[in-house]
């Protein structure tokens, strides 16, 4: 018989809320985390192998982020007694004159984030594997790496439950009632709690909606695709490729990691999807970004075969900024809102926990969280509210 009354209930065990519990239970509040589905699950935006991490960004703020957020996933990495992270950097890749290509150049400038430069004949040299096009400027973000993600996902659960924290997964919130104690009613019982923090990624307005507050967020679904090296190990991570981001090549950002979880295939995926509802994920079949990317491969990595491989499915939850909210309720200060990770966020989980916890507890941030409030939308929200 599980206990009904707790510090802090978190809704939804992807990395925001495993970090947000993790940090809730360090600072000694009872916490239970709660999940719709069975742990591991591949349904929402954290799950996979692989993510990831680099301080190259195209705001100062996130870059800032950063610099904690690498100490605070070497302590978990100490904590778990795993390895998460792997330095590969990250090549920064696009034509000169790009608005998005000068925004990242500029933001490791201006905060001395370690980079390599390369001439076009030192490209050719160092990255052979990969086409680079008249006029277009290059760097690396040699902080940049891998994250393990599945593996960081088990970690921070593992850390929170040995201090005595409450996982309780296969279980789905049905409603939410606000007051001076929080009331969730789940398909297996009723919890209450002095706080909430709602971590619930792509259903997070389902969740908002027991608390009449809807944001404008977009759930698009992402076809994760892996492309398949003609010459095997040529993109890998044993032979120090990198990850990569390409600007200017299509209307968003493509993306790409050495192959590694799957040997032989290199994940790269388009920074965006086609909208869908979270629980009809599969039934969105548009291959819109599929093709996008297969121009891309035939264009800028000629050493792959330009159909994927295999393809999986993921889904970001995007804010018309792109930029994360987390913040409290704008009417129950008890209740806190982490969403809207614009699928950017895994990087960050350490830090957004930490974040989430302070507000929880009524802590002043140690973040300016200035572009990550609920009032930027404020147009939107008044006819929500
Ligand atoms: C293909 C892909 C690639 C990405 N690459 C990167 C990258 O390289 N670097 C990076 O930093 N970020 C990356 N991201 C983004 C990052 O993975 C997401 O921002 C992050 O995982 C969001 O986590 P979350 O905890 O907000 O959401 P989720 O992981 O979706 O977690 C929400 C949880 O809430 C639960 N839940 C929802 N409703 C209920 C309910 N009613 N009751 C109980 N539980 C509920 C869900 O089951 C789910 O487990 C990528 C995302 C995708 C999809």
């Amino acid at each position: 018989m599980s206990r009904q009354n707790y510090d802090c209930i978190v809704i939804g065990a992807g990395v925001q809320g495993c970090f947000t519990a993790y940090h809730m239970a360090k600072n000694k509040q009872s916490t239970l985390l709660l999940d719709q589905f069975l742990l591991p699950h591949s349904r929402g935006s954290s799950h996979g192998q692989t993510r990831i991490i680099r301080k190259a960004y195209e705001q100062d703020f996130y870059t800032h982020m950063m610099e904690e957020c690498y100490t605070l996933w070497a302590q978990l990495e100490r904590e778990a007694g795993v390895s998460l992270f792997r330095r590969t950097g990250i090549l920064v890749k696009g034509p000169a004159e790009d608005q998005d290509f000068q925004l990242f150049r500029d933001t490791v400038q201006r905060n001395a984030v370690p980079t390599e430069e390369l001439t076009p004949d030192q490209f050719s040299r160092r990255l052979p594997q990969v086409t680079l096009r008249s006029g277009e400027g290059t760097f690396i973000d040699t902080t940049a790496g891998v994250l393990y993600a599945d593996r960081a996902l088990r970690a921070a659960q593992g850390v929170f439950q040995s201090l005595g924290g409450v996982i309780q997964d296969g279980e789905k919130v049905l409603n939410i009632q606000p007051g001076s104690t929080v009331t969730v009613t789940t398909a297996c019982g009723v919890y209450k709690a002095k706080t909430l923090v709602i971590t619930a990624g792509p259903w997070a307005n389902t969740l908002l909606s027991h608390t009449d507050l809807q944001l404008p967020l977009e759930v698009v679904k992402i076809n994760v695709c892996y492309w398949k090296e003609r010459v095997p190990g040529t993109y890998g991570i044993e032979t120090h490729f990198p990850c990569f981001v390409q600007t200017g090549a299509a209307q968003y950002q493509i993306y790409g990691l050495p192959s590694n979880e799957y040997p032989g295939l290199v994940k790269i995926c388009y920074h965006m999807g086609s909208k869908t509802e979270p629980d009809e994920r599969d039934r969105q079949k548009d291959q819109t970004d599929v093709h996008v990317l297969s121009h891309f491969v035939s264009d800028y990595l000629p050493g792959l075969e330009p159909e994927p491989a295999v393809v999986e499915t993921c889904m970001y939850t995007v804010t018309p900024d792109h930029h994360f909210v987390l913040d409290y309720h704008p009417i129950h200060r008890n209740i806190v809102i982490g969403a809207g990770f614009s699928g950017h966020g895994f990087k960050f989980g350490p830090v957004v926990g930490k974040i989430l916890c302070e507000l929880s507890l009524g802590q002043i941030p140690s973040y300016d969280l200035s572009p990550f409030k609920i009032q930027r939308f404020h147009k939107n929200l008044r006819s929500s509210l």
